[in-house]
């Protein structure tokens, strides 16, 4: 079955979602701030909307890709927005990672419009969205996530119901604030190391099999040697930058703030990862912290 599909946000990861769903037939109207970035959907088989507007009101599906909270609610909510101009029934995907309380509440507006969403973040960064193998951790009610499900497959490899509107961000904040902080833990255990005489390599093969073990440590190790394809070997490349984790990390914050969840883990890693960020390593892999840990 062929759709058009209106796409919101053709940035790094937008741009190749969307070429993945031309390839599997549909018709994409694609829209961004950016004309280069309209451009190179149109080259790969898309089309270029005028505006939300058109877009939505031609779109049986609308699928967004934007930074954050204050845009996806601007673009679904504001004037000449999504939910003024969609057909009534229009099935929406918002993938872009955003706050908890934005994605419930542009969730209950479409909803209040007649209108299907699920809130769908992603993991599996640039390399996923090219290869469609992205996963998704979707929120919203069954009949929803029921009629997403055929376009996800197409952009991502797993996709996963987490609940009720809003669980898919919090699916992912609660995983990567889980990231955040076992990252710093294994990069301290690597700079104690270090200053012990232990072997980096002999640590490695120690708690790789042993209870520190965890995948910060065996497949993202943040040492160069242990693990060839890890970006501790290519002088902290990304990779999944810092300043993204440090994003998810004030995502997560605001969560526990506003829920009264005590995450001081959480808040830690947040701490450490905007001292990161504020002396240099913003573009560096999030495994670069270790250099900010050992102090050079
Ligand atoms: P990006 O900055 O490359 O793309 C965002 C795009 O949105 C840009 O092209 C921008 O021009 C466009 N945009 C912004 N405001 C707009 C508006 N009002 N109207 C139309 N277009 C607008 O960002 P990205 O890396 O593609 O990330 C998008 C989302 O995916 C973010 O929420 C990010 O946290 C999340 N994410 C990114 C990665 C990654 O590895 N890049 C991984 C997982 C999740």
């Amino acid at each position: 079955m062929s759709s058009t599909v209106g796409f919101i946000g053709l940035g790094n990861m937008g741009g190749p979602m969307a070429v993945n769903l031309v390839k599997a037939g549909h018709k994409v109207l694609g829209f961004d701030l950016s004309d280069a970035a309209m451009s190179a959907l149109a080259d790969a088989g898309g089309e270029k909307a005028t505006g939300v507007a058109d877009l939505a009101a031609a779109a049986d599906v609308i699928v967004t890709m934007l930074p954050a909270g204050k845009h996806v609610r601007q673009i679904y909510e504001g004037e000449g927005g999504i939910l003024e101009n969609a057909k009534p029934g229009t099935l929406m995907i918002d993938s872009s990672t955003i706050d908890v309380d934005s994605a419930r509440a542009v969730s209950a507006a479409a909803i209040e419009k007649g209108m299907q969403m699920v809130d769908a973040p992603v993991s599996g960064g640039v390399a996923g969205a090219a290869g469609g193998t992205l996963t998704f951790m979707v929120g919203g009610p069954d009949e929803a996530f029921g009629l997403a499900k055929h376009y996800l497959d197409i952009m991502g490899k797993t996709i996963v119901h987490a609940g009720g509107a809003g669980t898919g961000q919090a699916a992912k904040i609660c995983n990567n604030m889980l990231l955040g902080i076992s990252m710093v833990g294994v990069c301290e255990a690597f700079v104690l190391a270090e200053r012990l005489g232990l072997d980096a390599q002999k640590l490695f093969d120690i708690s790789s099999t042993a209870s520190g073990q965890c995948w910060s440590l065996t497949s993202y190790c943040p040492v160069p040697g242990p693990l060839p394809s890890s970006p501790a070997n290519r002088d902290y490349q990304p990779g999944f930058a810092a300043a993204m984790m440090l994003k998810d990390l004030k995502l997560a914050q605001e969560a526990a703030n506003s829920s009264g969840a005590a995450t001081p883990l959480g808040a830690e890693a947040e701490s450490l990862y905007t001292l990161f960020c504020n002396s240099g390593g913003e573009s560096q892999d999030f495994s670069g912290i270790i250099k900010f840990l050992r102090g050079s």
